[in-house]
């Protein structure tokens, strides 16, 4: 039997999967263990499965988690008819209430980046600016970049993502060379 010429393609194709997935599990990881989302759960099991390194114990332990409650909706915790879907939720570690769209956090940390970034760019070209205004023009213009924001957004959330990120927006170089980690002394 002639060899499937399509299979070489195959194979490449795999081959560059696994070196994606190989760059991506340390960053989809990392993010799993600071937001403990199951979406960002699935991501880093996506990632992990195309690899064969080991089985990271945060995975292992979410899985197992996920397993041991889905089999006991078929033994002990038989959710009743209409209650299906909100268990399955359950287990997978999805919240079962509220209007938070767990899918679109994903984008979160960029956004926020994304605003302290316009504040530390506001704040170095003026200078003599009080924080409160730096955060008004922020509040102003940050929606005319961003894709996720159709209007004007409020200068408390200027000011709640800058506190949040600003040791990320600033240049680390000026970081190192304050005397304080303090934004004051790292910004004067
Ligand atoms: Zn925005």
């Amino acid at each position: 039997m002639r060899p499937d010429p399509r299979l070489g393609q195959i194979i490449d194709s795999q081959a560059e999967e696994r070196r994606r997935a190989e760059s991506s599990l340390p960053i989809s990881l990392r993010r799993f263990h600071e937001t403990g989302s199951p979406v960002d759960a699935w991501e880093a099991i996506a990632d992990w499965l195309l690899t064969d390194q080991p089985r990271p114990e945060s995975l292992r332990t979410y899985l197992y988690k996920v397993a041991a409650t889905i089999t006991n909706l078929s033994r002990d915790q038989i959710p009743t008819k209409g209650k299906v879907d909100r268990a399955i939720r359950k287990a997978l570690g999805f919240q079962t209430t509220g209007r938070r769209n767990p899918f679109r956090e994903l984008t979160t940390p960029g956004h926020e980046f994304l605003i302290a970034m316009q504040v530390y760019q506001c704040q170095t070209r003026n200078r003599h600016w009080s924080w409160k205004a730096v955060f008004a023009d922020v509040a102003e213009s940050h929606h005319r970049p961003c894709d996720q924001c159709k209007k004007k957004i409020s200068s408390a959330k200027v000011k709640q993502y800058w506190y949040k990120r600003a040791l990320q927006a600033i240049p680390p170089h000026l970081i190192d060379r304050a005397k304080s980690k303090k934004l004051d002394d790292i910004l004067r």
